[in-house]
């Protein structure tokens, strides 16, 4: 059966049908996946391995058997490592049916056959009794079901259920226990990410402030987590204000409950400030005797020699719903509610004992406002950058006259505000706003004179920014754009920006490469068997792809300069055939190509751009600095090849890139 499924492209934003392959989501998937991450998760492999250990034993010695039921076996590596510790039989349920397959594959492969069973279920189909997927209740329960929030995926509900049907009471739990912590700080960066800031605007007749409305304002923002590696935040972004607190504790040993819950902490400010932010991460004990502890608590915390990288696990970012002014030992407190999937922290000044010891439980945050349902987290960063409205402030002073007729084509740009601050009359955009700018709902190829009152657009403006964008070149949509009002344009039309290059970059990443690196063996178990799943799927349709990933947070250093490849010129309409280009580029320095990073950078007017990615090679090690609130493009090579002495330095990595204009996408090879 063949299904077709309608899109908008999101570089043309043509309606396209596609021929839904249904092996298309599940590669996807797989080449997408966080098992190697979690494969290549030393620290976490090591602890779990430990814990496990300890478990058995802890069974044998009570003169038990050991059975085991691991909850999510993915590659089936948590059973293998209860196996290998002696367990008498493991039952290791995974949901996802390609993971489940390679399991049994694996277990095959590395000789469990007689004590692994893998059930392809989710665990709270499976059935326990001599005709059921489980003969008895297990004694030892294994799980790694977590994600940076730690109850993210399930791990409450799915151990509620477990602890009803599936294991005996009193058995045996690895992870024995989680615990999340959290810190208060006050951070412009982050805060950044939440509320608008005021737009300063320097006009002809003096400096003019833009601010957000107070409903705006107000607004608590949307609840989702934002997970980010804190890691890579430097402590001059943020005033650290409380020490680190615990908030909640989960004993997986016993009976859990996954209801919504909240409780409350006191918190004595260590400096005066204001609240902005919670910051918090977790740990794992392994055992109950907390001996072997597996943390993801950020540098500040912890001491570096613990440090383990992964992008599997990383820390949380939570947005007070209003910042609150706290005085240094003047005890405030804080309300951390969950539901059985997420979290959510409200700060409250301390008032009479009787109410602190309240359980109160607050509403999870909804955005009223709808600019939190605009734009998301990288975006308010964006739109906050002053640094970059000041480009786009400059620019549009240059293109701008009293009687501009303008036209903006970009989603949730404050555009026009500027222009109009900055004098332009006539404003039209295919968005927000009232009086002096009007908003047209229409689609680009719709657009009629009669939404411009029959005149002609002198000034076309975009960021261009789109919220269907996922990848850089996806807001070449804004020149799709324009070439569909064409027939609107003046003869003298400005286009801003008026062309865009894309650029690319050779680099080593200190760590991001193990995410699409080959695992092998994995603490002595062969897991070959998902490489070769991950290869194949990565290679699935021919063709590998460039993903998108936040620079900022994943360090690397240059191999290469930073090379132009294709050109895109908005004051033209898009060609009819194919942008393409060949070239190559020399390694400069010694490292291990593990990828090309790509990107954008919009030449505004003639001598004002703004880039994208790249914002500049900070030392001779090649170490990067990248636009905080873009993602670039990563492609990472299937081979990696390392130039090991500066004579290989002749060394260079060949490149085809094509831009097929008809159907948006950008094609590459690289040869190393
Ligand atoms: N245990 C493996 C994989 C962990 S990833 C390891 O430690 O390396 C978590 C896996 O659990 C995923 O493959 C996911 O599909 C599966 N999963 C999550 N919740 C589940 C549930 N309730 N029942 C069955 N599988 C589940």
């Amino acid at each position: 059966m063949k299904t077709f499924c309608g899109r908008a492209n999101p570089t043309t934003g043509a309606m396209e049908w596609l021929e839904e392959d249904e092996n298309y989501d599940y590669h996807q998937e797989i080449a997408r996946s966080r098992y190697a991450d979690m494969l290549h998760d030393k620290d976490r492999n090591v602890k779990y391995y430990q814990g496990i250990r300890a478990a058995v034993s802890r069974v044998k010695e009570r003169g038990e058997k050991a059975v085991v039921l691991d909850i999510g076996t993915g590659t089936g590596l948590l059973s293998m490592m209860a196996a290998s510790a002696g367990a008498d039989f493991c039952y290791a349920i995974e949901v996802f049916k390609p993971m489940a397959n390679a399991a049994v594959k694996i277990v095959e492969k590395n000789g469990f056959r007689d004590k692994i069973k893998v059930i392809n279920k989710h665990s709270t189909a499976v059935t326990v009794g001599p005709d059921g997927d489980m003969q008895c209740r297990a004694n030892i329960l294994v799980t790694e079901l977590f994600d940076t929030e730690l109850i993210g995926e399930g791990a409450l509900p799915t151990y509620e259920h477990a602890h009803k049907y599936l294991v005996q009471e009193g058995c045996e739990a690895v992870p024995h226990r989680a615990t999340v912590y959290v810190q208060l700080v006050e951070s412009k960066r982050m805060w950044s990410w939440n509320k608008l800031f005021p737009v300063h605007v320097e006009a002809e007749d003096g400096e003019k402030i833009i601010v957000s409305p107070s409903e705006m304002e107000n607004c608590p923002g949307v609840p989702s987590v934002c997970d980010i590696q804190l890691n890579q935040m430097p402590s001059s972004d943020f005033t650290v204000l409380s020490d680190v607190v615990t908030v909640f504790s989960v004993d997986f040993s016993k009976p859990v409950r996954s209801a919504s819950t909240s409780c409350r902490v006191q918190l004595e400010p260590v400096k005066s400030g204001k609240a902005q932010i919670v910051l918090s991460w977790w740990d794992i004990d392994m055992d109950p005797s907390g001996m072997i502890n597996c943390t993801m608590a950020p540098y500040w915390v912890k001491s570096t020699s613990a440090f383990q990288w992964r992008d599997h696990w990383m820390q949380c970012v939570y947005f007070l719903p209003n910042e609150e002014p706290v005085l240094k030992g003047e005890k405030v407190y804080l309300t951390a509610c969950r539901d059985e999937y997420s979290l959510w922290y409200k700060l409250q000044k301390a008032r009479g004992e009787e109410e602190n010891k309240a359980d109160v439980c607050v509403e999870s945050p909804v955005c009223w406002c709808q600019a939190h349902l605009l734009w998301n987290r990288p975006r308010f960063g964006e739109l906050n950058d002053q640094n970059r409205t000041r480009q786009y402030i400059k620019s549009l002073m240059k293109v701008l006259k009293t009687d501009s007729i303008c036209l903006c084509i970009s989603d949730g740009s404050l555009l026009p505000v500027l222009a109009h601050y900055l004098g332009a009359k006539r404003f039209f955009k295919a968005n927000h706003l009232e009086d002096k700018i009007k908003i047209i709902e229409t689609r680009p190829e719709l657009l009629m004179s009669s939404h411009l009152e029959d005149k002609k657009i002198s000034v076309l403006v975009g960021e261009p920014f789109f919220t269907t964008s996922l990848l850089p070149w996806h807001n070449l949509y804004f020149w799709y754009a324009r070439t569909a009002v064409t027939s609107h344009l003046a003869s003298n039309v400005a286009v801003l920006p008026q062309s865009a290059a894309l650029h690319m970059m050779i680099v080593e990443f200190q760590d991001l490469w193990r995410i699409r690196s080959p695992c092998g063996t994995c603490e002595g178990f062969d897991v070959q068997t998902l490489d070769d799943m991950i290869k194949n799927s990565m290679n699935f349709r021919e063709s590998r792809e460039a993903e998108p990933h936040p620079l900022w947070e994943y360090p690397c250093k240059s191999l290469s300069d930073p090379q132009e490849v294709l050109r895109f010129d908005f004051r033209e309409t898009v060609p009819e055939h194919s942008l393409s280009t060949e070239g190559s580029v020399n390694l400069l320095r010694k490292g291990k190509s593990h990828g090309a990073v790509l990107w954008m950078e919009y030449h505004l007017v003639a001598d004002i751009s703004i880039s994208t990615g790249l914002m500049q090679i900070s030392n001779e090690k090649g170490n990067c600095e990248w636009n905080p609130h873009c993602k670039q493009a990563v492609y990472f090579f299937s081979s990696v090849i390392e130039s090991e002495a500066l004579s290989d330095l002749h060394s260079a990595v060949t490149y085809a890139i094509n831009f097929n204009t008809k159907t948006g996408e950008i094609a590459m090879d690289f040869k190393l």
